[in-house]
Parts: structure tokens; sequence; C-alpha cells
């Protein structure tokens, strides 16, 4: 859409408010609303003015008046408020400057997309994320969940039988056994039909929605792939759609990637390709049918995992999703037939165009534009540098003895690993002007302090029942 044509918009369909949006750093969503007589066409261009230093980690900035300039293309209208309101997300500029906000991930991610274009590589990258999240009826009840007949009680680790309900049908998932029987078992299924709908109605394509493994409400709905910037859009919309749809049903979801001890956690598996004058660049004949390049794609984002995880397993509780046993990839490495792999090769389709690599550590905390960004610029570092992926890993990387997996590289098993990865191994990131030195040191230091130390320093349950 155009500024004139958002205007007509505003008037055809008699909206009252328009709800400018931006992501703050650690990916939520913020907002403001305007009366519609606060915008013409010139909006688009001077902007409207908020302060910037009560956005978290943005305090930095030495002048706290900053300006949201609306993106056009970007309007929907907002299916959740009585009032009828348009939303639009924003560039975040200086008024004095006018220069894009360095710390805006939007604006991070349409640079990294304007540096694909520059190096001549590809012009598009797509992005084709699998959101996994829980549906509760209670936060209470993360801890003794809805669904199963017995559950792991997540902090004491023992079997319990979850909450009180009468009658109790027994219509309940057995432990891991959620993907996916049909209802009555799957309880969920017209809830996640409502989320679905919610998302096309914002223009979002979805391809599926289904019952996760987890016992305890585990849910996925898959969207269409896209490209980066559009597609961390959408996540955005994706995120605040299925939360609405679940408050309105007295539910509430947590894209946490570990409510649950003892359970799967939830991924947000990335598939992504790249592409030039519409030709997939991923298809060709190596390993698993891959190009040479879409290889050294992969030994980019293998090379630079540790650090990238910073931004795609950004928070502690990242890291208690990336163990053993659950789906979830510990272990560095690539393979066409098995999901224990942080990195698979799909073989649904032998058509060239659906050629892509699903990258399996990231998870749903993150923020869609760092997270993606920082793939796309790990995997062209490694098409610049034609950085060796290894060898494939077809066996199931669980079942290897000691030695063999001592050779294989792991992700790291912390937040604070991830970020003293990131703090070595910057410096592809700050091509292009991408990332800048700025950004990666307040990253570094924010996560630190308020969430590194923050949980380190507490007492924590478990210690109580080991050492009480
Ligand atoms: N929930 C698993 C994870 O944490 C993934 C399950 C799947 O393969 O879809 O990554
Ligand atoms: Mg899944
Ligand atoms: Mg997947």
């Amino acid at each position: 859409m155009t500024p004139k044509e958002v205007l007509k918009l505003i008037e055809e369909q008699n909206i009252k408010f328009v709800d400018l949006r931006f992501v703050d750093f650690f990916g939520l969503w913020q907002h403001c609303s305007y009366p519609v007589s606060m915008f013409d066409e010139d909006t688009f261009e001077d902007g409207l003015g908020f302060d910037g230093s009560s956005i978290r980690g943005w305090q930095a900035i030495n002048n706290s008046d900053m300006l949201i300039i609306p993106d056009p293309t970007t309007a929907k209208i907002d299916p959740f408020t009585q009032v009828p309101t348009l939303i639009m997300l924003c560039k975040i500029v200086d008024p004095i400057t006018k220069e894009p906000y360095s710390r805006d991930p939007r604006n991070i991610a349409i640079k990294a997309t304007n540096y694909l274009k520059g190096t001549g590589i590809a012009d598009t990258a797509f992005f084709g994320p699998e959101p996994e999240f829980f549906i509760f009826d209670d936060v209470r009840y993360a801890c003794t969940p809805n669904e199963s007949f017995y559950s792991f009680d997540s902090i004491e680790g023992i079997w319990n039988t979850g909450r009180d309900e009468a009658p109790n049908l027994g219509y309940k998932i057995r432990h891991k056994e959620g993907y996916f029987p049909v209802p009555p078992h799957d309880s969920l299924m017209d809830l996640r039909a409502e989320m679905a709908l919610a998302l096309m109605k914002l223009g979002i394509e979805v391809e599926a929605h289904h019952h996760e493994v987890a016992s305890a409400g585990q849910v996925e709905i898959d969207i269409k792939f896209a490209p980066l910037v559009d597609q961390a859009d959408n996540l955005m919309f994706y995120k605040y759609a299925v939360k609405n749809v679940a408050k309105l049903h007295n539910k509430v979801v947590t894209f946490m990637p570990k409510p649950m001890f003892g359970d799967n956690g939830s991924g947000l598996h990335c598939h992504q390709s790249l592409w030039k004058d519409g030709k997939p660049l991923f298809a060709g004949d190596e390993y698993a049918g891959l190009s040479e390049l879409a290889l050294y794609y992969i030994g980019g984002i293998i090379k630079h995992a540790k650090a990238i995880a910073a931004f795609t397993n950004p928070i502690t509780n990242s890291y208690k999703r990336l163990v053993p046993g659950y789906e979830a990839p510990v272990n560095l490495a690539y393979s066409s037939r098995n999901r224990s792999a942080s990195i698979r090769i799909p073989m649904y389709s032998a058509s060239p165009k659906s050629k892509r690599i699903e990258v399996r550590f990231p998870d749903p905390s993150c923020n869609p534009y760092l997270a993606f960004t920082a793939m796309l610029m790990a995997g062209l570092d490694g098409i610049e540098n034609k950085i060796d992926p290894g060898e494939p890993m077809d066996k199931n990387l669980y079942d290897l003895d000691p030695i063999e997996l001592s050779n294989i590289p792991k992700m790291p098993g912390s937040l604070e690993e991830a970020l003293d990865s990131l703090e070595k191994d910057h410096e592809f990131l700050l091509k292009g002007d991408v990332f800048t030195e700025d950004v990666i040191s307040t990253w570094i230091a924010y996560k630190r302090q308020n969430e590194v130390a923050a949980v380190n320093m507490k007492p924590h349950p478990m210690e109580f029942m080991l050492y009480f």
C-alpha cells in the first residue's frame, strides 16, 4: 500500500485510530495510538514523536526524542480492537540527523537484506519459521499441565496427576504422545483453527496447524515462507494474534522455549534459502540435492552457531530446551535424515524451488529480526569464505559412542556461554554496518546483567531439594 491507499482505507473503513508499532530490542511490540486526524500524506515523511529513553536497552541514546515513521506497506486492520484501528509498523529515526536508529531491530534486518543484495550473491533470503508454543489454562498449570493424565512436576521432577478436574473423563494425551491424536484427546483443535483464521485475516498464509509432542497443550501453526523482513513482521503479527485469541478464551500462550521440565520444549525451526533473479540458489548436485553455495551457507552457520545463539536462543531458559532426548538439537551437525542434527535438509520434494535448509536450534523467544539477520550473516560469511561444513552426520546423534560424539561441536550450554562466544566472534555481523559494535556490546551487557546474573543470583527450588 502507498500512503494515499492507506488514507483511502482509513476513510472507507471508518478507521478511528492509527496504532503505530515498533519492536524493541528484545522482540516485544510497543505501540501508541493516534486519532486519524493526525494523519495526512506528510506524516509518512515527517513521522510522529515519542520518548525513546523509556524503552529497555535504548536509554543510552543521548537525545531521548525520537521519531516513528509509519511504513505504509505494513498497514493491517487490527482484528482485536472494538474501535476500528489500523496498525502500521514503523521506522525509528533520529529527529535531528534523520538517520535510522541503529538499535532498531527492524532497521538491522533491512540493512541485512540490503547487504545481501550488495554482495551480488543473491537478491532474496526466504525464511520459513515453524513456531511452536504452549497454551495453558492458567500460568500456574505450567507446573501442573491441563491435558496430561500424569505430568511431570516441572520443579521437583516427579510424576503427579495434574490439577484437580471433575469429572475427569480421562481423554488425556499421554506423556510425549501429543503428536498427534484426534479430538477429544486433542482439545485445542478449535482454538488453533480460530488462531489460524485470525492469522489469515491479517494476510498471513497458514500451511497447517497441529498439536505438538508435549502433552501439556503444545501446538504449532505453520506459515508460508516469505522474505526476511516480511517474515519477521509476520511473526510479530503471529504472536499478537495467537495471544489475543487465547485471551478471548481465557487461556494463556507462552513462547518460552522450555516451560515444562521432562517434556518437549518449543522450537522455532527456521527453513531458509537464497534466491537470485527468481532462481533458487540452494538446489544442486551435492549432498542431499544441495548446491555448493548451500553447503558453504551451512558451513557459516555451523562455524558461527555458538555466537548467533545469543540471538536465536537469547534467554536463559533457551538452554533448558537444548538438551538430549526432546527433539531439540545439541550437536552442531547437518543431515538430510535426522532431526537430532542442528541443520536438517528436508527431502519431501525433489523440486529445486523447494530446496532449503532447516536450522533447528532457534526458539520462539527470539527477536525474529535479529535472529534471522544473524543466521543470514553467518550463512553469507560461509559463502564468502567458502567455509566447509564437514561431513554430514546421518546417524542418530543421540546414539553415538562417546568418542565419536566428542568430535562433534556442540551448541552452547548456557546463555552465558553464547554471550561469551558472541563477544569473541562477531566480525561477520558487522559487515555492511548491519549490526554495530554498539548493538553487540549493549546486547551482551544487558543480557549478562538483567538475565544471566539475575537468574544465577537466586536460590533455585531445585537447590532446596538438593541441599536444604
Ligand atoms: N519441539 C521440538 C524442538 O524443540 C521439535 C519437534 C519437531 O520436530 O517439530 O525443537
Ligand atoms: Mg514442530
Ligand atoms: Mg521442523
